[in-house]
């Protein structure tokens, strides 16, 4: 049976392990195709242009707002991040659910544009774990790992807004319950329209046809 993508959303905060979840689905599932955001943030070493990010200057990035290029953008620690449009809605309406690995404000603005969007918010089971792993991490200075820090403080106030929490503890565990919340997402009745109607067509004729027996 023929089903929509869904818009999934996942946000947490820096460090809390979003891109290790998003890359374990994107390799174990075949299910999901993943947008590559815009941003005016240098690369970082390993990066790679188009699949990583695009990365685009100031002006290329304001020129895509001003086209509508971009279904969401935010400004994060001195930077832009944007959604580009057209893939997204491509791969919508292909059938495929569409993961956006963004932060909160950017999430916010999808939840008011797409309301049948999953919003899925990623935390690690506590704030130290969340310093460690920033800093365990090693490709940012103090200055920017204590900038983030300062961010997850506000972030965490808007965590009511998703849908579902993640706590990745364990990182299978968390690929796991990701992908369980993506698919119980298919099985609410508002996105299985079309299967609800055919079983209540059939069920009339087949009462009709039996009406005698
Ligand atoms: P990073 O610099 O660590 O790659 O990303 C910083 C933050 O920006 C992360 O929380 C990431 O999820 C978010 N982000 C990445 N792409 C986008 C985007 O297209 N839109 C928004 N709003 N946030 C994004």
């Amino acid at each position: 049976m023929e089903r929509e993508g869904i818009l999934v959303v996942i946000s947490g905060f820096a460090g809390a392990g979003k891109g290790t979840i998003v890359k374990g689905l994107m390799e174990k599932y075949e299910d999901y195709a993943l947008s590559v955001s815009m941003t005016t943030r240098a690369p970082r070493p390993g990066e790679t242009e188009g699949i990583s990010y695009f990365f685009v200057d100031k002006e290329k990035f304001e020129q895509t707002i001003a086209e509508g290029g971009l279904i969401e953008y935010a400004n994060y620690c001195g930077n832009y991040y944007g959604t580009p449009k057209a893939y997204v809605e491509a791969q919508l309406r292909a059938g495929k659910d569409v993961i956006l690995e963004i932060e909160i404000q950017g999430a916010m603005q999808i939840k008011r544009m797409y309301p049948t969007a999953l919003l899925l918010f990623i935390t690690p089971p506590d704030a130290d774990t969340l310093r460690r792993r920033l800093v365990g991490r090693g490709t940012e200075t103090m200055e920017v790992i204590n900038k983030r820090m300062a961010r997850a403080v506000n972030e965490a106030e808007g965590i009511e807004e998703y849908d579902y929490i993640i706590v990745n503890d364990t990182i299978e565990r968390a690929i796991a319950d990701t992908r369980a919340v993506i698919g119980a997402a298919h099985a609410r009745p508002f996105r299985n329209g079309r299967l609800i109607q055919g079983l209540r067509e059939e069920l009339r004729l087949m009462s009709i046809q039996h009406r005698n027996d």
